[in-house]
């Protein structure tokens, strides 16, 4: 029934199978009361839950779920080992549609909804493959690209970059600046109609593989304050001075290729320019939110993936004659985690239906991201923990799940500064 509902969702879109998602313009759901919260279902990661979806965000699911399962899951332990997955995966990820999915058709994009997006940044997780950079790509660098890009760099870069043949980076962090961007050093300067790019990059994620980075860069030292003085610029790999310099050896999400930059003189056109001079940071406050919710979503789903994992460990694992599962300590640690990934799931949902009609504000999501991520790395802990010494090995797959963690509550903006976000909505008069 469900390859049969599949199968006619299937439409050809742009010479490729498709799937027929709920368009964007798009706000309600018919059906949604009926369906279940995943606080009541069966599993956290079952499909067919929470009322924010639709039977088609299902069917959806399904195809994205079957993807992960025979293209990543498969592959990832080896692409863990060379530090980056391989170029066919992405150009399998855009031939099944799923690139770009969010970005509106007119401009080359799939036109879908943001659920649907949502779905692939979930199953994701659910798969533990950490490795492919598809939400930062599509959700991250080519919203930047259509909302503030030229119609040309938008044909330029949006049909390739959903067709997974034009991957993409964004390079905010330096050495010496990550939480106080406004310190950044990277710099263009004006040479007739092009600019002159110097300085250096970090913690660039897809960095290695990409294709092209929107790099933020100082184009105003006497602006009246340093966030007047930003602009952004779509960097091509292979342009002369723009140099790749290392894929850097991370504690977890191995298969991400995250690496530094550096730009000696890089003469880039006037068209390289994104959006207007000098209005970079306003531009960066303006898509954190979305950045902000996909970290969020991702935590609170591997945090689902990993609950299921445990439940179904401790529920076959032997001790003292009866299985761990039968010791009320452990219900009670599993009572706990259920309840707080469940009531996670609740405000991330939320947050994801205030995004969708765009009324997601900076501190609400600064909230979901500093929630959802400390939570994932508590049910990590407590997770592995329940696995006893096992848990410790890299054959299960909850070792992993815990130094994937670790990363969330950094990248994105520090959870610090997630608080000193919404201290400032509270004490604001
Ligand atoms: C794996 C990985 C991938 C990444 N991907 C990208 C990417 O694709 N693009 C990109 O641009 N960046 C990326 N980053 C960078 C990331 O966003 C930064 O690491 C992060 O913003 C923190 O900056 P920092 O590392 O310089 O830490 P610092 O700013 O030096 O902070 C050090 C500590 O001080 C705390 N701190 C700083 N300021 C305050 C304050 N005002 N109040 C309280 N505490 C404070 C921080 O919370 C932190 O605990 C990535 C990082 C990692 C690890």
């Amino acid at each position: 029934m469900a390859t049969r509902l599949l199968r006619g969702t299937l439409r050809l879109w742009g010479g490729r199978a498709a799937p027929c998602l709920p368009p964007a313009s798009r706000c309600s759901h018919s059906g949604g009361e009926e369906r279940l919260e995943t606080s009541s279902a069966k599993k956290l990661t079952d499909i067919g839950t929470r009322r924010i979806f639709s039977l088609q965000h299902d069917i959806f699911r399904e195809s994205v779920r079957k993807f992960f399962q025979e293209e990543v899951i498969p592959f990832h332990a080896e692409w863990e080992k060379a530090g980056e997955v391989s170029r066919e995966l992405w150009e399998k990820a855009g031939k099944q549609g799923l690139l770009g999915i969010n970005i509106a058709d007119h401009h080359g994009g799939i036109g879908g909804d943001l659920y649907s997006s949502a779905i692939v940044w979930e199953e994701q997780a659910y798969s533990n493959c950490t490795g492919p950079g598809f939400s930062l790509h599509s959700d991250i660098v080519m919203p930047y690209i259509t909302k503030y890009g030229s119609e040309e760099q938008i044909k330029h870069f949006i049909p390739k970059m959903v067709a997974g043949k034009c991957i993409g980076a964004i390079a905010m962090t330096e050495p010496g600046a990550g939480s106080d961007l406004q310190g950044i050093r990277t710099n263009a300067k004006k040479d007739g109609s092009d600019w002159i790019l110097n300085g250096s990059k970090v913690f660039v994620s897809n960095g290695w593989l990409c294709d092209t980075v929107i790099v933020v860069a100082v184009t105003n030292r006497e602006a009246h304050s340093p966030a007047h003085g930003i602009s952004l610029f779509l960097v091509e790999n292979g342009m002369k001075g723009f140099i790749k310099g290392r894929k850097l050896d991370k504690i977890g999400i191995k298969a991400q290729d995250t690496a530094e930059f550096f730009f000696e003189d890089v003469r880039l056109p006037a068209g390289a320019l994104l959006g207007e001079e000098n209005k970079g940071f306003h531009y960066l406050m303006q898509e954190l939110p979305q950045e902000r919710l996909i970290i969020s979503d991702t935590a609170v789903s591997a945090s689902e993936f990993m609950f299921e994992e445990t439940r179904d460990y401790v529920k076959q694992r032997k001790a003292f004659g009866k299985t761990v599962a039968d010791l009320q300590t452990v219900q009670h640690k599993l009572a706990e985690l259920k309840t707080s990934i469940c009531v996670t799931r609740a405000f991330v949902d939320s947050c994801l239906q205030l995004h969708r009609v765009k009324r997601l504000d900076l501190a609400t999501a600064a909230m979901a991201k500093y929630w959802a991520s400390d939570l994932q790395n508590r049910v990590a802990y407590d997770c592995l923990q329940l696995h006893g010494g096992w848990g410790y090995m890299w054959e299960y797959p909850i070792a992993k799940a815990y130094v994937d963690a670790r990363v969330q509550t950094i990248y994105g903006g520090t959870n610090e500064i997630m608080k000193e976000l919404i201290a400032r909505e509270i004490i604001r008069d």
